[in-house]
């Protein structure tokens, strides 16, 4: 069974990169029926807080990213991880430095006179057992010194390394903490992880780690170290290219559904599709389709998603996501009036929004009440002609029956009655009904408020 996870560093909040990692190892496990882990890496505890975890499970939680148990804590395996050090002691695959800092410096100071590596070679991994029971060590790994290692990635390819380029890395300091890259394997083993897909700055992580694998006889997770994700510009996406964090799309009324499809896309590719369901990304998602060179950031692109995303939505579903996003925002919490006005509209307010801010300016004539006070530009629509215009149409409407068709027959009347085209009509009903110059069509309108708060907001206007 596929076991993927997620092992954000909870030093900063969930960004744009982490959540496009974690869609992918989602993706991957859901659509193989596996299991999809989270891992908190909060080794470093100065720059690791709460608080920062629990921003990036709230960003995934509102990416609709679910984990299976419960997430967890890196740091709280550190016994675990220093364990491992020691039985790797015990296995004469690991040995005890004595090296102090100076002798370290020292040693780096001679290489690069001599102009040879400075990668550090300590003089303790020969001597058998050496043990100076009153002097601090560190635990370091025999590391190869000659050949070279090959690592197969599905994303990279063979990638291959001399290994004279790296040093035996520490396992366990002085203080007795086990170091970040030990903690990785050892959680990754013990979690049963099969499939390790990330950002491919990890990829020469992966041959240090690939070390600790060797050295306890363990079988290795698939690999597939992803390319990162940049800018419009080429550079590397930053802050420099506006949002990065994943609760800024939330804020900015990015619908979750047509993120999830746009960071699906980042990088990866299933022919040409682009607007696709969840199901059909679980579906379709492998790592073979990841491509080699970095995705670049495309908020046009996303937005166009996002728009497709809110258009075949179901109503009550977008309605809740809705709801969430105002909420977020700080906003007072919706009436039920308003609730069933916005379930009501709803066909009609999803054309063309793409984004929650979008939807919200259309729906204004659901969400606010009489008397409708209209915004600068659409009070101009509001003439003394027009107000007659509107008082002739009341009483037509009194007695109308609600359908679009009669509706629109009512109003063309009238409009060929004053010889004026019907387009000149729509302004000061629009004005009437909404008070805003951005709105669903007035029939949509009409159709929505229904019967007497149509005539009521029409008759407000025409005073
Ligand atoms: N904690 C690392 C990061 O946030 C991820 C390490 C990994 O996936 O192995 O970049």
């Amino acid at each position: 069974p596929v076991v993927t996870r997620f092992a954000p560093s909870p030093t900063g909040a969930l960004h744009i990169g982490g959540a496009r990692t974690a869609l992918f190892n989602w993706l991957y496990a859901r659509g193989r029926g596996g299991k999809f882990l989270l891992r908190i890496e909060d080794t470093d505890r100065a720059r690791s807080t709460p608080e920062n975890a629990q921003a990036i499970l709230d960003g995934l939680t509102w990416l609709g990213l679910d984990w299976d148990g419960d997430p967890v804590s890196q740091f709280d395996s550190a016994a675990r991880h220093a364990q491992v050090a020691h039985d790797l002691l015990a296995a004469g695959k690991a040995y005890k430095c004595f090296s102090t800092q100076d002798e370290i410096e020292a040693f780096r100071e001679q290489a690069r006179e001599q102009k040879t590596s400075t990668l550090f070679r300590s003089p303790w991994r020969d001597v058998p057992a050496a043990d100076h029971p009153d002097l601090p060590f560190v635990i370091r790994i025999k590391a190869a010194r000659e050949g070279t290692t090959t690592l197969h990635d599905e994303v990279q390819g063979d990638v291959t390394w001399s290994n004279d380029q790296l040093d035996d890395m520490i396992l366990l300091r002085s203080d007795g903490s086990p170091v970040y890259m030990l903690a990785v394997v050892v959680d990754d083993h013990d979690m049963g992880v099969t499939h390790v897909i990330r950002g491919d700055d990890h990829l020469a992580n992966a041959f240090r780690q690939n070390l600790i694998y060797d050295a306890m006889g363990w079988p290795k997770p698939v690999l597939a170290h992803i390319p990162l994700i940049y800018g419009p510009d080429g550079k590397k996406l930053s802050k420099r290219h506006g949002a990065t964090g994943a609760a800024e799309y939330q804020a900015l009324g990015y619908p979750a559904a047509g993120m999830r499809n746009y960071l699906a896309r980042l990088g990866w590719s299933h022919g040409d599709a682009e607007f696709f369901s969840d199901a059909q990304a679980r579906d379709w998602f492998d790592l073979h389709g990841i491509g080699k060179s970095p995705a670049r950031f495309d908020t046009a692109k996303l937005e166009h998603l996002c728009g497709q995303h809110i258009a075949v939505a179901d109503d009550a579903a977008l309605l809740h996501e809705l709801q969430g996003y105002l909420a977020a925002t700080g906003a007072a919490p919706l009436g039920d009036a308003q609730k069933d006005g916005l379930l009501r509209g709803m066909y009609c307010l999803k054309e063309r929004a793409k984004t929650f801010p979008e939807l919200v300016e259309k729906a204004h004539f659901i969400l606010t009440s009489r008397p409708i006070v209209p915004d600068e530009k659409s009070a101009a629509q509001l003439t003394d002609v027009s107000r007659g215009i509107l008082s002739e149409l009341t009483p037509q409407l009194q007695n109308a029956s609600w359908t679009r068709d009669t509706l629109e027959s009512i109003v063309a009347t009238i409009a060929q009655a004053h010889d004026t085209k019907l387009g000149k009509l729509a302004g000061p009903l629009r004005t009437a009904l909404a008070g805003r110059s951005v709105s669903p069509s007035v029939f949509d309108m009409m159709l929505v408020l229904g019967q007497s708060e149509t005539i009521g907001r029409l008759s407000d206007a025409s005073k």
